[in-house]
């Protein structure tokens, strides 16, 4: 028995103008995630099908649930578009199924198939009535939904489906510039912009010695997580010491971590207009912690221009807490190394810092020069969806 996914647009069928892009680049996606299978896909404007061999069903389902844009998929079984031919594939299929109650729903788009879709839901509900003992139609909550739908060549016959991970497919939004620490939040930001289209690159503020190469295994991995929503991701490793100790050296305390996420973003910009990144994406909710008061975050954003994309900003933590969970990054998130945020924590850092403040502290040293050497000594490695990537590979 031929069987295919089939996987159904949901949102993307209704932007109008953007559709076909918004197909197309799903269809790429698609391809390009099961290129390791023995696959043949298709798509037209309503319906993308997955044909593929019966062994691999389950693996590839664990892709496929995790390509946005798709919202909600079916395993159907494939016929050819003739009435005796339907009766008799779904009379085979629905045996194996238990239920007690059901309800079939045809869609005839083929409007050269000579039976409506009405008088056909009647023909094969009374196969079924009077082939298979105690079972009974019930149109408002039933058992097993039957739908068969007729199209001009294959019709297709499948039962309740699968949710797919929903939004839109990754590309059909550039690139946003992911600030991915080790921390909890800050892959879950990822994820969500992931989700609304946005291609990514990750940057990750390092500082040897304070902090330790575990520290960067762990957004490594965090990384591979989020590559297996998309293609692959350019991880951006900024070596972030010298400008670290010139804060504490010559920087009042309380203001250091101001100062320090103010670097952070005059970096961020530089390296977005170096990789053709439109946004910065980071983990910022308000009111987490000091630097993320609606003060704190002010001042800080106030050195770029570029637009700051805070996808957790109004999540509780505990929202933040199951969404990581749900993306497998939790357990990584919370392994004890510490980020660079957290070696050089002063006992009070400013809750509503000043402006004028922060720039005469950060004037006391000459950080340009040192921004412009961070980003020239970047070290980017691209951490691609290949399961058999050895770690060693990208130290
Ligand atoms: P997270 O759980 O993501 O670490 P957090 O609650 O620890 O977030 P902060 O440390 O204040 O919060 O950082 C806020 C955001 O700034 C992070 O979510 C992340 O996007 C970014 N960020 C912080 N530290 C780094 C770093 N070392 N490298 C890259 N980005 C960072
Ligand atoms: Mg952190």
């Amino acid at each position: 028995m031929d069987r295919v996914i089939l996987i159904k647009y949901g949102e993307l069928s209704t932007k109008k103008g953007n559709r076909n892009f918004f197909i197309n680049t799903l269809y790429n996606n698609v391809r390009n995630k099961l290129k390791e299978y023995d696959v043949k896909i298709r798509k037209d404007r309503a319906r993308m099908y997955i044909e593929f061999k019966d062994e691999d069903l389950d693996s590839i389902k664990s892709v496929v649930d995790k390509i946005f844009g798709i919202h909600m998929y079916h395993i159907a079984y494939v016929v050819n578009s003739n009435e005796e031919d339907i009766k008799s594939l779904l009379l085979n299929v629905v045996q194996k199924e238990i239920f007690k109650t059901f309800k079939i729903e045809t869609k005839r788009s083929d409007k050269n198939f000579p039976i409506h879709s009405q008088d056909f839901n009647r023909v094969l509900g009374g196969l079924l009535l009077k082939n298979i003992n105690n079972i009974s139609v019930d149109v408002h909550n039933p058992d097993l939904w039957i739908k068969v739908e007729i199209r001009e060549k294959q019709s297709y016959i499948y039962f309740n489906g699968y949710c797919g991970s929903g939004g839109y497919p990754v590309g059909t939004q550039p690139r946003g510039m992911l600030m991915l620490s080790g921390g909890i939040d800050s892959p879950v930001a990822g994820y969500l912009a992931m989700k609304r289209g946005v291609v990514l690159d990750a940057v990750y503020f390092e500082a040897i010695p304070h902090t330790s190469l575990e520290a960067r295994n762990k957004v490594i991995t965090l990384c591979k997580k989020l590559v297996e929503y998309t293609d692959s991701i350019n991880l951006h490793i900024v070596n972030f010491t010298p400008i670290q100790e010139e804060i504490y050296k010559n920087c009042r305390e309380d203001y250091c971590i101001t100062i320090m996420r103010r670097m952070m973003y005059r970096i961020m910009e530089k390296i977005a207009s170096k990789y053709k990144g439109y946004v910065i994406v980071n983990g910022e909710s308000i009111g987490q912690v000091a630097s993320q008061t609606l003060t704190s975050m002010s001042v800080i954003n106030s050195v770029t221009n570029m637009p700051v994309i805070r996808p957790v900003a109004c999540l509780d933590k505990l929202e933040i807490i199951d969404i990581a969970r749900k993306i497998d990054t939790y357990e990584t998130s919370i392994l004890p190394f510490e980020d660079c945020c957290t070696v050089f924590v002063p006992k009070h850092p400013a809750i509503n810092p000043r402006g004028d403040i922060s720039i005469s502290e950060e004037n006391k040293f000459n950080y340009e020069e040192m921004i412009n050497e961070a980003v020239e000594t970047l070290n980017t490695i691209k951490v691609e969806n290949a399961k058999d990537m050895e770690f060693s590979d990208l130290l």
